[in-house]
């Protein structure tokens, strides 16, 4: 039903299962049996930290935030506004911030700047998908899954106007559909 929307699959749902449990791997070994707090970033990010966590053997405490930037645009501001902030305190915690995709970078450079000021023990990033290309500013990520070229893409948990995040797979989409 939805499959006719699509216009190419970049990833399927195996592959990145096996890349899920790579980073969970990799998470649970470089954190050495501490405790982390998983910060999650809605609404993109759920799916992926549903899946992520179960991928992670240490204790694990999960929150989310919601933001958006400013204005209507489809290109970040850079100026974000929180729309649901923690419920948990985070001041001496070990804070991994997960993303479902990383574009501009603005967004999680403001993130970053504001979740550091509230003395966090360390903070780290974690994305699915990054976009090299198109970064704006500095930032260090920590676990990248995929890198992918500047294309719109959907499916795992992203959306495109509320649609596709129930795609098992991450794929591109017709032009018709978003032009
Ligand atoms: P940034 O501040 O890094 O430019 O914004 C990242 C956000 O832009 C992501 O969380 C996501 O909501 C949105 N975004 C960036 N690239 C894509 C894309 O290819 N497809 C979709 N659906 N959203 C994207």
């Amino acid at each position: 039903m939805m499959e006719k929307d699509i216009q190419e699959v970049l990833f399927t749902k195996e592959v990145i299962h096996d890349k899920v449990k790579e980073l969970g791997k990799k998470i649970t070994e470089e954190y050495n049996n501490k405790e982390v707090v998983v910060i999650g970033v809605l609404k993109g990010a759920n799916i992926f930290l549903g899946d992520l966590v179960r991928e992670i053997n240490l204790p694990v405490a999960i929150d989310f935030m919601a933001v958006s930037s400013y204005g209507f645009s489809t290109e970040s501001s850079g100026v974000v506004r929180i729309l649901k902030d923690l419920d948990l305190e985070i001041e001496d915690k070990h804070v991994l911030i997960i993303e479902d995709i990383i574009d501009t970078g603005l967004t999680l450079k403001y993130l970053t700047e504001n979740l550091k000021s509230r003395k966090v023990a360390s903070l780290k990033i974690c994305t699915l998908l990054d976009k090299p290309l198109r970064r704006k500013c500095d930032l260090e990520i920590d676990y990248i899954g995929f890198e992918i070229p500047d294309e719109f893409i959907v499916g795992y948990g992203i959306d495109y106007a509320e649609k596709y995040r129930n795609l098992p797979f991450i794929a591109t989409l017709k032009r018709e559909v978003y032009e």
